[in-house]
């Protein structure tokens, strides 16, 4: 299936990323303070690193991978 998908926002075309991807590099973020737990400097980053994976796992669900490029955010359609 593919559809030439719009965004809602400015109308340019979509880019749609593979969402299984999307979801293991989320998840690989969001244990990342797994290693800080042996490296202490690494908190900070590790902060940071949570909030891109639960926002990547944001993508992936809510936004269906999809990207619009016009935006620079991911894109949300309401359900046909
Ligand atoms: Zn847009």
């Amino acid at each position: 299936m593919l559809r030439h998908l719009k965004c809602p926002r400015c109308d340019s075309d979509l880019v749609q990323k593979p969402r299984l991807r999307l979801i293991v590099a989320g998840l690989l973020m969001i244990v990342s303070p797994g290693i800080a737990y042996f490296v202490p400097w690494f908190w900070g980053p590790a902060v940071i690193l949570v909030l891109a994976g639960i926002y990547l796992l944001a993508w992936a669900t809510v936004g269906g991978g999809r990207w619009c490029r016009q935006c620079k955010q991911f894109v949300m359609l309401p359900k046909e």
